[in-house]
């Protein structure tokens, strides 16, 4: 019954993580924005602690992105969170291809506490916890 298996991944997104990205969101709507998302990882659950500025990033309505080779190698970058001004949370075909680090987080227009998902780099949805 008790078999071994994978543990599950989950995201635990502190709230005033969560506020500041909402608030740059919004900031930069309608465009999309995008942000690395530093913390650690331990047993499948990723915590996310702190926010960063991608360096030469480049956005527009339908497009959010950075060029990852410009990226130091840091163990405590565990994913990239961006927008999507359009409204759905879903990733897109050009998300996963460019999937960066453990986890991906998407905000959907408004940019409401309810609007953050999270994806593994499979599409698959992965729960979010604020602590
Ligand atoms: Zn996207």
């Amino acid at each position: 019954m008790f078999k071994k298996k994978n543990f599950e991944r989950k995201v635990s997104l502190k709230s005033k993580v969560r506020d500041g990205i909402l608030s740059y969101c919004k900031m930069k709507h309608p465009n999309e924005c995008i942000l690395i998302l530093r913390g650690k990882s331990k047993n499948g659950n990723i915590i996310i602690e702190s926010l960063v500025i991608p360096p030469f990033s480049d956005t527009g309505p339908t497009f959010a992105g950075f060029p990852h080779s410009f990226l130091p190698f840091d163990l405590s970058y565990v994913g990239i969170v961006h927008s999507h001004p359009s409204g759905s949370a879903e990733p897109s075909i050009p998300d996963l291809h460019n999937f960066f680090g453990l986890v991906s987080l998407i905000v959907k227009s408004p940019y409401e506490d309810d609007d953050i998902f999270a994806w593994d780099s499979k599409g698959n949805s992965v729960k979010i916890t604020i602590v």
